[in-house]
């Protein structure tokens, strides 16, 4: 496991990359949106983010937050977790892994298992969908919860 401020270099060199690649201005919004995501395992909401950021970049607004979300998302520098149950969650790890969340409080933790990286998919579904990738979101109790 990195440490979070080599993960953060590699997530801005990740950053530069996507924009360069997608035409796109390396802006100080897209930058700390992206930093205070790398900073944190628990995937936050995008309200959560917000409030994380607006102490550092006066001026930023809800909206602006949740518009460099999509943008992040977009050029592949993020994941996007959805889940039915509650509202999006951001992940800036787009490695592919696993996700538990509490049923209880709705806090998500990453399941990095070998065993759940080798499954044997099938190329293409009944529906004639190519199969590119997979991740699997599990649901539980979290310690805190349980007791
Ligand atoms: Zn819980
Ligand atoms: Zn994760």
């Amino acid at each position: 496991m990195n440490s979070i401020a080599t993960f953060k270099t590699e997530k801005l060199r990740h950053l530069e990359e996507g924009c360069r690649r997608n035409g796109l201005a390396m802006t100080v919004q897209r930058r700390v949106v992206l930093d205070a995501l790398a900073e944190r395992t628990d995937h936050p909401s995008a309200d959560q983010l917000y409030d994380a950021v607006r102490g550092r970049l006066r001026g930023i607004s809800r909206t602006t937050v949740y518009r460099v979300l999509e943008t992040l998302v977009g050029i592949g520098v993020v994941q996007k977790i959805s889940n039915p149950e509650s509202k999006a969650r951001y992940d800036a790890d787009t490695v592919r892994h696993h996700h538990i969340h509490c049923i209880h409080c709705q806090k998500i933790h990453d399941i990095h298992n070998p065993a759940f990286d080798q499954i044997q998919l099938p190329t293409e579904t009944e529906a004639g969908f190519t199969m590119i990738d997979y991740s699997i979101n599990f649901s539980g109790i979290c310690p805190d919860c349980r007791s």
